[in-house]
């Protein structure tokens, strides 16, 4: 390396010097420019001289007047020697060192051309900085250097003594082959090696604690970062569900109204793409031609910051261009940072909303038309304070209200506050006109709870009503006439047959009486029959007073079915008599049927039908062991009624059309009231009576009552 520096040094001067001439003053100084240039790139090369035949220093660098002390003379013996053993040898020659400050070599380049330049050129070299500058520094950093003579003399460094250790010692050339230089390189003496290894045992041992430290830190914070990244996107994922999730369209527009952010929420409500939609500006694609006006006058208000709390209802173009109804709220948008940088915007979809209040709207003008061409006065009054709310024009023809009156709730007499869900009727005393009122508690369009009064003038109706009642009435009372015309020729008939008897018995009484002697033991039998025919007469008559008494109805709530003990009791003897049971067939769940009704009225209608279809069977003459009468009571859900039947296996009905006429019987010793009797009976009780044949031969009689409905108190 140092060869190499040194012989490219010895090349570059060789060829300047022969661009040298003595006598031309620009080459001089060309010379010295390229002396000054090699100099500055090494710095071992401290001079570099030009001397004349005669050994004369003609020019140089450094330029000076009076030559530098570092510098060893010109005529130094040891150069001087160089430049003799160079002008002999005609080749650049190295002196052999001169100890100056530093350890000094100069080498002497002849110069000798057809000029007959026969100077010479001197470069000297600071043998101390040349080792510094060409010996690598890691091979310094290994090893002690020094620089020794052909005699072992140690040039350099000269302050420091290098030891010298005979095992590890290593000798280089130094220089060119004829310099006699070598360089001395020995191991660094380890002097501190005693203490160098604990300490750096120590200094390895902190280095491992701290890396290890190190280490440990560095992962905690891989661990924290970690945590962050995975916080980030959770945070991000949460964002981004919570921005797919949104039905609320969003739109950020910047401080000049571009908008620089949309939700897909409202991307889907305008059925456009953000795409579409970012970056551009009023007026929007969005806007309605026909809501133009009123979506351009919205928008400049929001960037004017003018933004009502309630928002603003607009009409924009929704997917499909369908009408889209939203309801705008903006807010200044703030980055946190730099304060207000434009508007946040969210929009409600108002359409199906708009379209129910359209609806609403629609149906309450229909309403109101419906209720204001009603022939009926209709008004409706808050159910709180009573403040009349809506009435049509009949209401206000027949009703007058003071212009003060908060309330129109009762206007009419025999109405009161509580009377919400009622029916009355009433006369208007001044018009003596009849109005029939309906009071209901509604909900109203606005779905609050209102009274509805809806009254109707009745006076045509109640006129009617009474024409008709007057006629029902003279109509029964003929009916009733007629009735009595018809009972008073059966009683007259009735007595008739007792009376004839009586007639004809006292004339054979008189008769037997005037013979001579009287006969008297038929005479006896005579006035006996009388008696009987008088008796029969009286019977006669007390079983019409019974029929035609009209006592009054009791009205009690009892099981139909306790009903049948009395008259089974009352009738067992005459059954056991004729030999004939009577069996009940009443289900449990029908045993338990409760009839609203006068207890022995229907007791007696049992008792006569159970009788009539006992003395039907004995009639019969046929020997019948079971279910010779039987007696029924079956419920009917629909008609909400219970029907009895006492049904027989006796001789049947002979004329079904008479049976229940007064007076009708095909019984010798009948009365032929007893039938009639209970059919008024049970219509009393709002029932019905009939009869028909049984499909087993013999007779059947059923009669409906209507079912007690209300949880009345039970008196069994
Ligand atoms: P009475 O029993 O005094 O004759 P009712 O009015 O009870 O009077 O009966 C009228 C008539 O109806 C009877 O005479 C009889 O001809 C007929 N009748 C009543 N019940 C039955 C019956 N179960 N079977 C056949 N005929 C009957």
């Amino acid at each position: 390396m140092i060869i190499n520096t040194l012989a490219a040094n010895q090349r570059i001067l060789i060829n300047w010097g022969h661009d040298l001439r003595p006598n031309i003053a620009s080459s001089h100084q060309d010379f010295i420019a390229r002396s000054e240039g090699l100099m500055k790139q090494n710095s071992a090369l401290i001079a570099i001289d030009y001397l004349d035949k005669q050994g004369d220093r003609r020019m140089g660098v450094p330029i000076y007047t009076e030559r530098p002390e570092r510098l060893p003379p010109i005529n130094d013996p040891l150069i001087s020697e160089a430049i003799l053993r160079s002008r002999s040898l005609k080749t650049p020659s190295y002196s052999r060192v001169i100890e100056q400050y530093a350890p000094l070599w100069v080498l002497a380049i002849p110069l000798q051309d057809e000029d007959d330049n026969e100077g010479v050129v001197l470069v000297t070299y600071d043998l101390d900085q040349l080792l510094a500058q060409e010996v690598p520094w890691w091979f310094v950093k290994r090893y002690d250097l020094s620089l020794i003579d052909r005699s072992n003399k140690q040039l350099s460094p000269r302050d420091t003594e290098v030891p010298v250790n005979a095992e590890d010692i290593y000798k280089l050339a130094f220089g060119p082959p004829d310099s006699g230089l070598s360089l001395r390189a020995s191991p660094h003496r380890n002097e501190r090696s005693g203490y160098l290894l604990p300490l750096l045992s120590i200094a390895v041992f902190v280095f491992g604690l701290m890396i290890v430290w190190l280490l440990q830190l560095l992962q905690r914070w891989l661990r924290e970062r970690l945590a962050a990244q995975q916080a980030l996107a959770k945070e991000l994922r949460f964002r981004d569900a919570m921005e797919h999730s949104l039905v609320t369209g969003l739109i950020a527009y910047d401080h000049r109204g571009l908008i620089i952010y949309v939700n897909p929420a409202l991307c889907e409500m305008l059925g456009r793409t953000s795409q579409v939609l970012l970056g551009t500006r009023a007026p929007f694609a969005f806007w309605p031609v026909e809501y133009h006006a009123e979506c351009a006058e919205a928008h400049g208000a929001m960037l004017r910051g003018e933004n009502p709390v309630q928002g603003r209802l607009l009409n924009l173009l929704g997917a499909g261009n369908a009408p889209l109804w939203v309801r705008l709220f903006a807010s200044p948008l703030v980055d946190g940072q730099h304060g207000p940088s434009g508007w946040m915007v969210s929009l409600y979809d108002n359409t199906e909303l708009q379209r129910e209040r359209e609806a609403l709207a629609s149906s309450r003008e229909q309403l109101y038309t419906i209720l204001a061409s009603l022939e009926a006065a209709v008004s409706v009054s808050s159910l709180d304070d009573g403040h009349l709310l809506f009435r049509n024009r009949h209401h206000q023809s027949l009703i007058q209200i003071d212009a003060d009156a908060e309330c129109c709730l009762l206007p009419w007499p025999n109405t009161s506050p509580g009377m919400l869900v009622k029916s009355a009727e009433f006369e208007m005393p001044d018009s003596k006109r009849w109005y029939h009122l309906e009071r209901r508690c509604i909900s109203w369009v606005d779905s609050s709870q209102v009274i509805l009064d809806i009254t109707t003038d009745i006076t045509a109706e109640r006129q009617t009503a009474n024409a008709a009642r007057e006629r029902d009435e003279l109509l029964q009372h003929t009916a009733r006439l007629s009735n009595l015309a018809e009972f008073a020729s059966g009683i007259a008939h009735e007595l008739n047959q007792p009376l004839a008897a009586i007639t004809n018995y006292s004339a054979a009484a008189d008769s037997f009486m005037q013979n001579d002697p009287p006969h008297l033991p038929k005479a006896q039998q005579a006035i006996r029959r009388m008696g009987e025919e008088s008796r029969r007469a009286g019977e006669i008559i007390r079983s019409l007073r019974n029929f035609i008494q009209k006592r009054p109805i009791l009205h009690e709530t009892r099981k139909l079915y306790s009903l049948l003990t009395e008259p089974l009791a009352l009738l067992d003897p005459l059954a056991q008599r004729l030999n004939i049971s009577i069996t009940v067939n009443v289900e449990v769940s029908e045993q338990s049927v409760l009839v609203d009704c006068d207890a022995v009225m229907i007791e007696q209608v049992l008792l006569n039908l159970m009788r009539n279809a006992l003395e039907s069977v004995a009639a019969g003459q046929i020997l019948i062991a079971h279910d010779a009468v039987q007696v029924s009571i079956v419920r009917e859900l629909a008609s909400q009624s219970v029907i009895v039947s006492v049904r027989d296996r006796g001789i049947g009905l002979k004329e079904p059309e008479k049976l229940f006429q007064a007076f009708y019987t095909t019984k010798t010793d009948g009365m032929g009231l007893g039938l009639a009797i209970c059919r008024t009976v049970v219509e009393s009780h709002g029932g019905r009576l009939w009869a028909e044949a049984n499909f087993d031969g013999g007779a059947c009689f059923h009669f409906r009552l209507p079912c007690y409905q209300a949880d009345h108190q039970l008196v069994s």
